[in-house]
């Protein structure tokens, strides 16, 4: 793989598989890997454990108080072989997965302080190059310039039914109506949101991964970062 290294944005709908597809892609290209989602799901756990969300509708007042106070790390797990989210320096990793904060989340992604304060250090953590970051705003917003920007997305029973499995696994009791609801709930509230919502961006690669594995998936981005990189 050539030495230039580049910025890949992913975005695309909720439980797609965005993260496990950018974690690979980076482990596999020597790149940092930024989850944007759980930088909002950090922020949501901070508002959760407060008080500060009153049946799913926030106290925007004072989540925006409190966004001084919430300091976000990432960092590798080799033994997981992923990376593991901070808050503070408390471990949230698993704490910020929970149906009760994936209810929450996209009310506190709406709110435009929220927004620019996560761009802000996103922008920060990609100015090096090298790095993929997935989210909803990532080709549109927050690198509108990155070289490799790939949309991805599949049918919300998919989606739903692979998010199902991945708690079920984990051990979570889990409904998959309930979970469907979530799915096109998020979605619905991302894309008409006021400040950076989910759009794909008019120079995207569209991935429909509905019918791929994740190794097919990994093939094909590879196979255009080669073109990109290759082609400098
Ligand atoms: O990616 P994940 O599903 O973990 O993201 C959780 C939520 O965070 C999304 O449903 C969305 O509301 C919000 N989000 C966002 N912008 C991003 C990444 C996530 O608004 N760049």
């Amino acid at each position: 793989m050539s030495e230039k290294k580049i910025i890949i944005a992913i975005d695309g709908h909720s439980s797609c598989g965005k993260s496990t597809m950018a974690k690979s892609l980076a482990k596999q290209l020597g790149y940092i890997y930024i989850d944007t989602g759980a930088m909002y799901r950090v922020v949501t756990l901070v508002a959760l454990r407060n008080g500060w969300i009153n049946n799913k509708v926030p106290d925007t007042q004072k989540v925006i108080n409190g966004l001084k106070d919430i300091h976000i790390t990432f960092k590798w797990d080799e033994k997981l072989g992923q990376n593991t989210t901070f808050l503070n320096g408390e471990n949230v990793e698993t704490e910020i997965r929970q149906l009760e904060v994936s209810q929450n989340v996209s009310p506190i992604s709406t709110i435009a302080e929220v927004r620019h304060e996560m761009v802000r250090q996103q922008r920060e953590n990609g100015k090096n190059k090298g790095v993929v970051m997935d989210g909803r705003d990532i080709g549109t917003v927050v690198f509108p310039d990155a070289e490799l920007k790939i949309f991805m997305t599949a049918s919300p029973e998919i989606r739903a039914q692979r998010r199902f499995l991945e708690l079920s696994e984990k051990g979570d009791k889990v409904n998959f109506e309930e979970i469907l609801a979530n799915v096109e709930g998020r979605d619905k509230i991302d894309s008409t949101r006021a400040v950076g919502p989910l759009k794909q961006a008019d120079d995207a690669l569209v991935l429909d991964n509905s019918n791929l594995s994740r190794e097919e998936q990994l093939e094909w981005t590879i196979s255009k970062v080669k073109e990109i990189t290759e082609e400098k």
